[in-house]
């Protein structure tokens, strides 16, 4: 449960993003031009990037933002632009700069350094990797031919997955692979790690692009038709016409049996346990047993299975679809994940579609951030520990600890507040509050990459080593006892997450500076732009998912039924409020899939309010730019969601994301008594809410 969300498309070896906000817009889709720094260094609010002629009461996105929507082009090679692109950008900037410095440093074979090093130079090797061709691939491909039959199909579904789905942290349910694993602490145990299965095989973004009856989606499969052909074309295949529509219609098998996003974010309905015995009784068709002895999981007794449904449905195809099909499906899909670090014809006709048509993006990233992301993603700790030591001084690091804990007590004082809630959920609750692991900046303790291999001249066998370099080091610990202070997220990404099973936080140090976090900026300005991400962060421990877990981790129910049915009742008038918010006059944000995201939004902007008249200690708030504490705080926040998407790239968002669009997420101000009177706003304006309609949940 990220700020952000999603993962990037680009490497689908490993889960990738935990969040606030979806990640494939920043990570995958390009940070080329330097994005306008929305804030000016201690300055607070950027009244340049308002626009006054808008009211507040009628349009907050465009009062906050409309000056900078109004001067900015989304860049060619991005998707969307917004406040974290600039962020990231830095962050970037940084992180190339530390690359280098490792190619300086000529480190001993095998150091951190020196992995470093060779991870990014191997990636720039353009020429080396044209002059390889397809030699890299050859012997996978050829692995996929000689399958005879589908107990050797099972066995080669098995060897593809890996750790790339993540549904409680990284909120990523998406795996190209037919099946995904997520090693996280237990649903029913939370003291130790389990293996967690989750529904895979599509390439296209969620089953709605399969089987929506839409101009635009149909047009999206008839491309994505030509796309598979032309990849299976440049990988020496013939009659590819034929094959990709074999695979589409695969495809669109497996996508009828998906179930939905919004159904996926229901942990009740994920908490399925089954024995490998299970698995042949509930899903006939694969070979459960050879499958995982291809997956490496013959030891491991028993998994939970999230969505069973699909299991059985996707199983039921392995056995009846022919062979000849799934060899396509795997080829195809083994080409694919490894577009990007094949010669450049594959990585232009994979961006082709999935960049231009997919988001609307005209040009690819330039390759050195590309590089960047690669390297942040196989050794992202190894760069991170350095960064980390760089840009995130200790004085940074106590300020941060200090709202976090001031945020923290608002929260405690809003629970007891409550009129509504039994005293013994009130304990309950604030017992979650008390277990909360509170990472700030960097974790404490860094991953150990001495078992992954590097080479400076072999970019593929990098990539494909530290997929399954990932994916060992997660099997290797199920079963173990559950590390409650680890990290999700690296240093360097701009992001944040809540980590319900451990019932943590991560604010990595790349989100705590400006324009999110200064020290020298109004406290105003810094606890409705870095406070409200806190707030978000904290409050997604009582947000639908994180309501049922309780202080250890565990799936559990701790609250009273009246206490539970008004929780229910409140969250339901929330989703119905997003309901209503358009992006585009055929399409509505989905409200329950966006619940948790939004009741975090809520709830966090409400603490992280009362949280900075916590800090001024009974002292009037300074004025600032004529704006008074209070509308310099709420400004701050809007400004937090200042962002331009590209009409294909937002649709796939409101279609794929538990986010809703940065536009509704500036407007979660509407459901805040306080917003009205720092802006006096007024009945009949648009965004006005009679004071019984506004959601109030914590
Ligand atoms: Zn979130």
């Amino acid at each position: 449960m990220n700020l952000k969300s999603k993962s990037s498309k680009y490497f689908q070896r490993h889960a990738l993003i935990c969040a606030l906000i979806a990640l494939p817009l920043l990570a995958a889709q390009g940070q080329n031009a330097p994005a306008d720094t929305p804030k000016k260094d201690a300055q607070g609010i950027v009244l340049a990037n308002m626009d006054a002629s808008v009211k507040p009461g009628d349009d907050f996105f465009h009062y906050t933002n409309g000056g900078w929507i109004r001067r900015t082009e989304i860049p060619g090679d991005r998707a969307a632009i917004g406040v974290f692109n600039a962020l990231a950008d830095l962050s970037n900037q940084r992180t190339v700069g530390l690359i280098e410095e490792a190619a300086k440093a000529n480190a001993p074979a095998g150091s951190s350094t020196r992995k470093i090093a060779d991870l990014y130079k191997s990636y720039m090797d353009e020429d080396g990797i044209e002059a390889k061709g397809l030699a890299p691939l050859r012997p996978h491909l050829d692995s996929i031919a000689a399958i005879r039959n589908k107990q050797e199909l099972s066995r080669a579904l098995g060897e593809s997955v890996r750790s790339d789905v993540d549904a409680l942290n990284n909120t990523n349910y998406h795996t190209p692979n037919l099946f995904g694993l997520w090693v996280a602490p237990g649903f029913n145990d939370s003291d130790h790690y389990a293996a967690y299965l989750m529904q895979g095989g599509l390439q296209l973004p969620d089953r709605e692009y399969y089987l929506a009856d839409s101009a635009r989606m149909r047009d999206i499969r008839s491309k994505y038709h030509a796309h598979i052909s032309s990849m299976l074309k440049l990988a020496g295949f013939t009659d590819t016409d034929a094959r990709a529509e074999r695979v589409v219609e695969l495809e669109h098998g497996i996508a009828e049996k998906h179930i939905s996003l919004a159904e996926n974010e229901d942990i009740h309905k994920a908490d399925n346990t089954w024995s490998q015995a299970d698995f042949t009784v509930n899903a006939p068709g694969m070979d459960w047993a050879e499958f995982f002895r291809g997956a490496g999981l013959t030891k491991q007794a028993s998994f939970i299975v999230w969505q069973p449904t699909a299991f059985t449905g996707e199983s039921a195809l392995v056995g009846s679809a022919s062979l000849d099909t799934w060899k396509d499906w795997l080829a195809f899909h083994l080409i694919e994940a490894y577009a990007d670090v094949l010669p450049k014809a594959f990585a232009e006709e994979r961006f082709a579609f999935f960049g231009k048509v997919l988001s609307g993006t005209t040009e690819q990233r330039p390759r050195w951030q590309r590089g960047v992301a690669l390297v942040n993603k196989d050794l992202g700790d190894a760069v991170g520990q350095i960064y980390a030591q760089r840009y995130f001084p200790p004085e940074a690091k106590a300020q941060a600890q200090a709202m976090v804990a001031n945020i923290i007590a608002s929260f405690r004082k809003r629970i007891d507040a409550l009129t509504w809630m039994d005293p013994a959920t009130k304990a309950e609750a604030q017992a979650k509050l008390t277990t909360l692991n509170v990472g700030i900046g960097y974790p404490e303790t860094w991953r150990d990459y001495s078992a992954y291999e590097v080479n400076a001249d072999d970019l593929f066998g990098n990539v494909w080593r530290s997929g399954l370099f990932d994916y060992q080091h997660d099997v290797a610990r199920l079963g173990l006892p559950v590390d409650r202070r680890e990290w999700c997220m690296t240093p360097q990404t701009v992001n944040a997450v809540n980590l319900p099973l451990h019932n943590g936080l991560n604010f990595p140090a790349a989100i705590l500076q400006p324009p999110f976090f200064d020290p020298k900026a109004p406290a105003a300005a810094n606890y409705g732009a870095i406070g409200t991400v806190i707030g978000h962060e904290i409050s997604h421990t009582f947000d639908s998912e994180g309501a049922a877990f309780d202080s250890k981790g565990r799936v559990r129910n701790w609250w009273k039924t009246e206490d539970l049915a008004h929780f229910n009742a409140a969250t339901a008038r929330l989703a119905a409020q997003y309901d209503t918010y358009k992006p585009f006059p055929d399409i509505s944000v989905n409200g329950k899939q966006t619940l948790g995201e939004n009741i975090a939004d809520v709830a966090g902007l409400s603490a992280a309010y009362d949280g900075y008249h916590a800090s001024l200690a009974g002292k009037p708030a300074p004025m600032q730019d004529g704006y008074s504490g209070d509308q310099q705080f709420f400004i701050a926040f809007g400004q937090n969601w200042g962002r331009k998407d590209r009409e294909a790239a937002l649709r796939q968002q409101v279609m794929t994301d538990p986010h809703s669009p940065a536009e509704f997420r500036a407007d979660t101000v509407r459901n805040i008594d306080a917003w009205y009177s720092a802006f006096e706003v007024q009945s009949g304006e648009k965004l006005y809410l009679a004071p019984t309609d506004r959601v109030r949940i914590w």
